[in-house]
């Protein structure tokens, strides 16, 4: 059967390349090739045999039409490189990432409106990526920096370049940017800092800091073999 995707007016739209849609009709699990192969067998690493295997390939592929619903005009936003978060008309709790509701209990799911958000913020907490998922193998090791914007009471996980791991800290003001192409998803935004960072604020030890860098100097080796010249970790170490 075909499915149909039908909504009821567009109004603007970037459309897909149509041969996706082929694609992912072809991939339907049907098995196409095998390869009889040699691997490793056991459950310790340091004691393993080897036996063979059947390996088999079955196409699959899915084209997935995703509805932000309530929350598209953040998204929207994000694609005219226009920050929106939600503002609740009875608390006056803004929100980012935007919630169609307020979570106030006293608000009863007060229906939120949209308020367009200074691209600024600070950051509240972060960490050091040693793996990601693979649009951004390439880039490790990289900061996520969970940012409150100007104004909101969340905040938003953001990918914080342009600086070092040990010059971050809570509190350190950043500047919100787009990516050149966005695409309406919240990767189209990346955060850097808006401030030098003050040393004395720092909140790694000496030590600790030089135990990051020989495990990003690791994850960075890892990177290069993986990808080649095609690696671009985003921390210099
Ligand atoms: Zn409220």
């Amino acid at each position: 059967m075909k499915m149909a995707y039908k909504p009821k007016k567009i109004v603007e739209s970037l459309e897909y390349n149509k041969q996706w849609d082929e694609w992912a009709r072809q991939g339907n699990w049907s098995p196409v090739g095998w390869r009889w192969i040699e691997g490793p067998k056991g459950y310790r690493l340091d004691k393993l045999s080897t036996t063979n295997y059947l390996v088999i390939q079955r196409p699959h592929a899915s084209l997935y039409h995703h509805s932000y619903g309530m929350t598209s005009k953040f998204f929207k936003g994000l694609l005219e490189k226009k920050l929106y978060g939600s503002k609740c008309p009875k608390c006056g709790s803004i929100y980012l990432p935007p919630r169609a509701h307020c979570w106030n209990a006293e608000c009863r799911l007060e229906e939120t409106e949209w308020v367009e958000l200074p691209p600024r913020g600070e950051v509240h907490t972060f960490s050091v990526m040693a793996f990601s998922a693979t649009p951004f193998l390439k880039t490790l090791p990289f900061i996520i920096a969970y940012v409150r914007v100007e104004g909101c009471c969340t905040t938003v996980p953001t990918r914080l370049l342009k600086v070092n791991p040990w010059d971050v800290y809570p509190g350190l003001k950043v500047n919100i940017n787009f990516v050149e192409h966005p695409k309406g998803d919240i990767m189209d935004i990346y955060c850097t800092p808006a401030e030098t960072p003050d040393p004395s604020k720092r909140i790694m030890s000496s030590e600790t800091i030089e135990r990051l860098k020989d495990d990003m100097r690791k994850v960075k080796e890892w990177v290069v073999r993986k990808f080649g010249s095609e690696a671009k970790p985003s921390i210099e170490i």
